[in-house]
């Protein structure tokens, strides 16, 4: 796939990334190619061309794809694209986001190399899955402080963190990460801040693993990961992926590759939105604080993250009880979990998301995750004054009872 000019801005590279032999192929819209297996050319092209997919190579440029678990070129453009975006020479897509953990876990560790230091907090299925056993890896949990001190010389094969984390919004500095790691690789979660805010590669990370359900498709229509990284992570991940079957399914691949292209306005005005919201949350006397990165040394133009993002959690006077309240009262939120898409959700970490993380470092019952989408924020700030109930309605003039009308 031809490039195109490496000097674009990322709003274009969104835009275009993925696309460039479009116009030669005389479509505009992405194609995609959902065959299960590919006419052989002979045996001996077709041998090869296995051979190399199943080492984690590409196809020979003879003798096709073979058979679909092995590769696809829908999934193929959406990973040049995804590579771009995150200033990795390449991208490997998966099935979903656990998927995607699971072979970086697989394809990092190997006999005598099985420990891996997990950075809290992190996603609950993230937590769950490494402290599970089931890919045969030892981890050690730490916080971002403990990095150097979890290591074993060795034995250590990745490090694993999310900034900003989910649900708590914990930043992490990924440089100092990356140093104290002492060169075991560095996996880092960029799921909540998108390519847009955060390019962790920039910054030393070896690997970037994104739920793609999330922000990069954005619509809340489709399951996916993706892992940027150098050539050589990539033809270990494809190789797992190869022989485990984790590979996306071509469709969810058109998806995400479409979501692409509003990517960067919609995490800016989900962003300004969120702002708003956050900045109203931060005053209600129900509210005991907001979780929400702050502009500073990590946080703002030129920094580690280059906006505050449009993710946030919040801690209720009322604790349980009014997390109740809140999420069973919004119309216009949805009562859901997931996040990233351009419509507003409303959740209860400790009881959902993060129910399989163990008590010590679940978080607390009085937090409620928002994710923010592209309603108007007046709209989500009224619908959450009626949630959070009585004695702060008074507080927000305005507020129409039929904001919630249009809620999916
Ligand atoms: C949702 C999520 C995941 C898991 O991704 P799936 O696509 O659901 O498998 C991983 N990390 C973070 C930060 C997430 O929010």
């Amino acid at each position: 796939m031809g490039m195109t000019s490496p000097f674009l801005q990322p709003d274009s590279v969104a835009v275009h990334a993925g696309r460039d032999d479009l116009a030669a192929l005389g479509v505009h819209a992405l194609p995609i190619d959902l065959s299960s297996t590919n006419p052989l050319p002979d045996i001996e092209l077709g041998g090869l061309s296995y051979e190399s997919m199943a080492t984690g190579g590409a196809p020979h440029p003879e003798g096709g794809a073979v058979y679909a678990r092995l590769w696809n070129p829908t999934v193929a453009r959406l990973e040049s694209a995804l590579a771009r975006l995150e200033h990795t020479p390449e991208a490997v897509a998966f099935a979903s986001g656990m998927a995607a953990l699971t072979a970086a876990v697989l394809a990092m560790t190997a006999e005598g190399r099985r420990h891996v230091v997990a950075v809290r907090p992190m996603y609950g299925g993230t937590d769950h899955l490494l402290g599970s056993g089931l890919l045969g890896a030892e981890v050690t949990y730490c916080d971002p402080d403990g990095i150097r001190a979890a290591l074993r010389p060795g034995a250590t094969a990745l490090v694993v963190l999310e900034t900003p984390a989910n649900p708590t919004l914990d930043l992490v500095d990924i440089r100092a990460a990356v140093d104290a790691a002492d060169g075991v690789p560095v996996l880092v979660d960029n799921t909540f801040a998108t390519p847009v805010l955060q390019n962790p590669a920039d910054l030393g990370a070896a690997l970037v693993l994104h739920s793609a359900t999330k922000y990069l498709g954005g619509h809340g229509d489709v399951v996916a990961g993706v892992i940027a990284c150098g050539s050589e992570h990539a033809a270990a991940l494809r190789r797992v992926r190869a022989v485990t079957g984790a590979l996306l399914h071509p469709l969810g691949a058109y998806l995400v590759h479409r979501g692409l292209a509003t990517l960067p306005i919609r995490v800016r005005a989900q962003q300004e939105g969120a702002a708003r919201v956050a900045a109203w949350l931060g005053g209600h006397p129900d509210v005991v604080d907001v979780h929400y990165p702050e502009l500073g040394d990590l946080v703002g133009p030129g920094r580690q993250m280059r906006g505050t993002g449009a993710m946030l959690a919040v801690r209720l006077r009322g604790g349980y009880a009014q997390a109740q309240q809140v999420t069973s009262a919004v119309r216009l939120f949805t009562h859901a979990v997931s996040l990233g898409g351009v419509d507003s959700l409303i959740q209860h970490p400790a009881a959902l998301t993060h129910r399989p993380v163990p008590p010590e470092a679940r978080p607390s019952a009085d937090l409620l995750r928002l994710s923010i989408g592209l309603e108007d924020p007046r709209d989500l700030i009224a619908d959450l004054a009626r949630g959070l109930g009585a004695g702060v309605s008074g507080a927000v003039t305005g507020v129409r009872e039929e904001a919630g009308a249009g809620a999916a």
